[in-house]
């Protein structure tokens, strides 16, 4: 099996940009950009609060909604926390999960983002979750290790037909807005450890089968390189999300 046996799929992370009114014309914007633009499936995650805007702006289009956190939890004293069902109901289908500003500035362990994996996936939602190596342990050469691990820790006890709802981001920390890119090499080198991990866990089938995005500021400039490479299933896109124009370049790229 090869890269047909999964889906490309592009996915913008808006991070904490956008009001509702920005959200709701980038996300028209972007649609009229990719229209019939099906060899990928195109994601855009926004701010919890540009849901609403974002769910009526894309409907009828291609482009799906997603959020970037979800609680594990399905309601109770969590202040400040959105849970799986009220992500659905207002027609969210995707999640990031373990996002490394995550866990980099709100505390979040392989631990929490196995259970809010858990949580969305019980939910019915798809998880784009996240793993990747600091600069630090690359530069100690254990990058295969910790994400090895990472993947271990965040998909323990999730079962193999779950995994058709798993997207795996790997992105690298030190590529993440910092405008330092893997090159397509280190991408390459690092989504095929991933996928050797998965077909360890689940088998070759699903591992074969499970789409590996890699992430770390992928650009209109770069994406069609990254893209081609046979273990790079998709990119998940900061920055050059935030422009139509450019997010729907990586679009194009990813057509072939
Ligand atoms: C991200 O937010 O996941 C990301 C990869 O950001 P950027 O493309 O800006 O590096």
């Amino acid at each position: 099996m090869n890269k047909a046996t999964r889906k490309t799929i592009i996915a913008g992370n808006w991070k904490m940009n956008m009001t509702p009114s920005a959200a709701e014309a980038a996300v028209k914007e972007t649609a009229a950009l990719v229209a019939g633009k099906d060899g990928c499936e195109t994601v855009l995650c926004v701010p919890f609060v540009d849901i609403h805007a974002a769910v009526a702006a894309a409907k009828g289009t291609n482009v799906k909604i997603g959020a970037q956190n979800v609680h594990f939890e399905a309601k109770g004293a969590f202040t400040g926390e959105i849970a799986a069902d009220m992500l659905l109901e207002c027609g969210v289908e995707y999640v990031i999960i373990g996002h490394s500003e995550r866990r980099q500035y709100f505390g979040e362990t392989d631990e929490t983002v196995n259970k809010r994996t858990k949580a969305a996936l019980a939910a019915g939602l798809k998880v784009i979750l996240c793993l990747g190596e600091v600069l630090e342990e690359r530069q100690a050469g254990i990058t295969a290790e910790i994400v090895s691990m990472q993947t271990k820790l965040d998909l323990a006890g999730i079962s193999a037909d779950d995994m058709k709802n798993v997207i795996i981001a790997y992105e690298p920390v030190w590529a993440i807005g910092t405008g330092l890119t893997a090159t397509p090499e280190q991408a390459e080198e690092v989504c095929a450890i991933i996928r050797g991990v998965l077909a360890d866990l689940y088998g070759d089938t699903v591992a074969q089968a499970t789409t590996i995005q890699y992430g770390g500021s992928m650009n209109d400039g770069n994406a069609a390189e990254l893209l081609a490479k046979v273990n790079v299933d998709g990119g998940l896109i900061g920055g050059a999300s935030l422009v139509p124009a450019k997010f729907a370049k990586i679009v194009d790229a990813a057509q072939a």
